[in-house]
């Protein structure tokens, strides 16, 4: 590795370099290296943050475009360990947040732009400053996986939305017919919660049983105001050129049939798609995308990035084992650079 000068402000690990009194401010920023920068806030994020800064690494975590994660639009959250009562979903990461930032964690509301891990230490951009880390921790989550339709883009909140518990209780679904796009427990999550506020619910899915659990499953399919449409895809909403939703063309794919129903809302809960584009072409990945790791660790395909949540993730995809990863991926950032360090200092 070439000769390291290590950030005179927030490391104390063996790098550590006494920088002369002359030097200039700009000079000693120009010559900043972190140990540990940890992309994204959300669960797998904030929980390595939390480990990192007890390890005296003094993480800088870059929170991206949603601070706090997917988990922040989530009503509330029920399967996280230590809430008997269910916790909201955007005060569980604020907690987590607070718990970081007591041990020394900085939080900065910037946007990676572009990351360069050909070079030791790794470089980024974020909101067009550089900044070079010994080690990256990946949690980027993962995004709203879209229907693909041209419609869905020009409606998209003028009642296309992929958030029940952020929109739905807004006035235009108020009593009226809405629609959930999906099969799995999101959707049928966004049913449940609708039925607080629209006429009926109809819950559009391409096969003729639900990927949901077995729990959610039940209480939807129980549900008076939940009208399952079995084997239908969404192929048109409709209608653009009202510049409002006020219905879905569909298409049953056994029969091929098309019809029409009317609505006011489209909640579009197909799954998600991890947010990996920046290390693409740099990382091992799956053929979704998901980031590959090594060894059941948090290791990637490049020694020095570490690797947690749903961007890696795409079979357990809870809040709580988003956690756990992150956890694993800090204790992992740090033994690195512990290994790292000794070896240089031989
Ligand atoms: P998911 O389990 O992957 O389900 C996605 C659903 O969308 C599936 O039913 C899938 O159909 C359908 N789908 C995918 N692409 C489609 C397309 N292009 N057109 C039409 N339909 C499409 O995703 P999720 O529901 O977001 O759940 C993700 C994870 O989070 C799961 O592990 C889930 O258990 C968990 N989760 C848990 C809770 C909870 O416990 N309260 C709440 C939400 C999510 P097929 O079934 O045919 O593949």
């Amino acid at each position: 590795m070439e000769n390291i000068i290590v950030n005179a402000v927030h490391l104390r690990n063996p790098y550590e370099l006494s920088l002369g009194k002359e030097e200039k401010m700009s000079e000693i920023i120009s010559k900043m290296i972190e140990n540990v920068v940890i992309i994204g806030a959300g669960c797998a994020g904030l929980t390595a943050a939390v480990y990192a800064a007890r390890a005296d690494l003094k993480p800088l975590v870059i929170a991206g475009p949603m601070p706090g994660g997917l988990i922040t639009t989530t009503g509330v959250v029920e399967n996280f360990a230590g809430f008997p009562e269910g916790v909201e979903g955007f005060d569980l990461v604020s907690k987590i947040q607070a718990q970081a930032e007591r041990f020394g964690a900085r939080i900065e509301y910037g946007n990676v732009e572009s990351i360069d891990l050909s070079m030791k230490p790794f470089e980024l951009k974020v909101d067009g400053a550089s900044l070079r880390s010994l080690s990256i921790i990946i949690a980027t989550g993962a995004g709203h996986r879209h229907l693909g339709l041209d419609s869905e883009v020009q409606l998209e909140k003028k009642g296309v939305t992929y958030c029940a518990t952020c929109d739905g209780a807004l006035p235009i679904f108020r009593n009226q017919p809405l629609v959930v796009v999906g099969g799995g427990d999101s959707a049928c999550e966004e049913a449940l919660h609708l039925t607080h506020f629209g006429s009926e619910v109809y819950l559009i899915h391409r096969r003729d049983t639900l990927r949901a659990s077995k729990i959610m499953a039940e209480r939807v399919l129980n549900h008076p105001k939940i009208k399952p449409v079995w084997d239908s895809v969404v192929v048109d909403i409709l209608d653009v050129a009202q510049n409002k939703v006020t219905g879905v063309r569909l298409r049953n794919v056994k029969t091929n049939a098309e019809s029409t129903l009317s609505c006011a809302g489209v909640f579009i809960a197909i799954g998600h798609v991890p947010n990996t584009a920046l290390f693409e072409g740099q990382l091992e990945m799956d053929e979704a995308g998901y980031i590959l790791r090594k060894n059941g660790t948090s290791a990637t395909s490049i020694p020095g990035v570490f690797v947690a949540g749903d961007c890696t993730d795409s079979r357990y995809r809870q809040a709580i084992t988003a956690a756990g990863m992150g956890a694993a991926a800090a204790i992992d950032a740090g033994r690195w650079i512990g290994e790292m360090a000794a070896a240089d200092l031989k």
